[in-house]
């Protein structure tokens, strides 16, 4: 059988707001930097071709920027009609430069990812695929972590029954954030949550808010705890600032779910900054450019623990050569129909064609704002 080119005949882009069952606090919220967070704002893209293939993928943002992406895809997404939906690499080129002006990278560039990640699930399903096994895939199942058990506006015992009951659910890591006003107050619940989970695999997240001095100085009080890592301990664009840490600690450090772009992570890679780095599809702006970066980080020798939005994640990280960890986090999942399974410490990747995923009927619910482009 030959190849017969297929085109993009529409691109559905919808503005999902997710709320959250309860406000959200790390440190960024006890430095009076952020709010706490209520919703999440998605932006989906749903892909249609002349030949009736469909795929889906989507982008987000947290607190503010959900207008925007929405407004910047709505704009440059004519660009894609009529071409081959196969043509990822020209097809990502032709929609960054459609927009341009405004910057390769942020928001512009978010807005690209839910296209070019529903490019990936379309390609994937047309080969019957899931999507790790089109990018050829190095394990079937990833080691998993919670996060959203261990957040600031809980409870030391909240936090402790949230870990017990992920562990009891087959996930094998639990991350707590830390980053409190009180230093003192950060150790005693990191100890006890320590002691409470036993050798479970156990990381810490900063969230961005110590300084040079208070990172170092906490960083090796935590040494005997045996942390998998500690994860954003200072500003995201501090480099030379992480290089020091990661130099003088023996526990990994983890960085990089902040960053817009292939770019400023190869500029954290180049400065040694980090022992695990964490990149977030969506936010460097779709699978394209987190390919990319997977290459660099690879040849740096870094271990991979991506940011976020496991539906995507998950399939990424289990391309990659070195064992990753992928982050659970539930709150997505009224999205979609489709639940992942979690077993003996890790996420099973699944058999599923494309990302594996439909659109619920809740998501349609909480759309705010839609649009079908369908010419340039
Ligand atoms: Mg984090």
């Amino acid at each position: 059988m030959s190849y017969s080119p297929d085109a993009i005949a529409s691109i559905t882009l919808s503005s999902i707001t997710l709320p959250l069952n309860t406000p959200i606090s790390d440190a960024k919220v006890f430095t009076g930097r952020q709010r706490p967070m209520t919703e999440v704002v998605f932006l989906f893209a749903e892909i249609r071709t002349e030949q009736g293939h469909e795929g889906v993928g989507f982008s987000y943002s947290k607190r503010a920027g959900g207008p925007a992406q929405y407004a910047h895809a709505k704009e440059v997404a004519g660009a894609a009609i009529g071409e081959d939906p196969n043509d990822i690499e020209k097809l990502y080129t032709k929609l960054l430069w459609a927009g341009a002006s405004v910057g390769r990278s942020g928001v512009a560039t978010q807005a690209l990812a839910a296209i070019d990640i529903a490019l990936y699930d379309l390609k994937a399903k047309r080969a019957d695929l899931p999507l790790s096994k089109l990018l050829g895939s190095h394990r079937d199942s990833v080691r998993t972590y919670n996060t959203s058990g261990g957040f600031l506006n809980a409870s030391l015992d909240e936090v402790k029954e949230a870990a017990s009951a992920s562990i009891e659910a087959g996930i094998g890591g639990i991350k707590i954030k830390v980053g409190l006003p009180d230093n003192a107050e950060d150790l005693r619940r990191v100890s006890a949550i320590r002691e409470h989970i036993g050798d479970v695999p156990l990381m810490v997240d900063a969230n961005q808010q110590w300084d040079r001095t208070t990172a170092l100085r906490l960083g090796r009080r935590l040494e005997d705890l045996d942390l998998v890592w500690i994860e954003e301990p200072l500003d995201a664009y501090d480099a030379e600032g992480h290089a020091a840490l990661a130099h003088a600690l023996d526990t990994p450090i983890a960085t990089g779910e902040m960053l817009a772009s292939v770019a400023e992570h190869e500029r954290l890679i180049d400065a040694h900054a980090c022992d695990i780095i964490q990149p977030d599809a969506p936010r460097v702006g779709g699978i394209t450019q987190f390919l990319r970066l997977l290459t660099l980080a690879d040849r740096a020798g870094l271990d991979l623990a991506p940011h976020f939005a496991m539906e995507i994640h998950l399939h990424l990280a289990a391309c990659y050569p070195r064992e990753p960890w992928v982050e659970h986090f539930d709150w997505l999942d009224p999205l979609f129909n489709e639940r992942l399974e979690t077993r003996d410490g890790r996420m099973l990747v699944p058999e599923r064609p494309g990302l594996g995923f439909t659109v619920s009927e809740q998501a349609r619910a909480w759309t705010t704002d839609a649009v079908t482009v369908t010419h340039d």
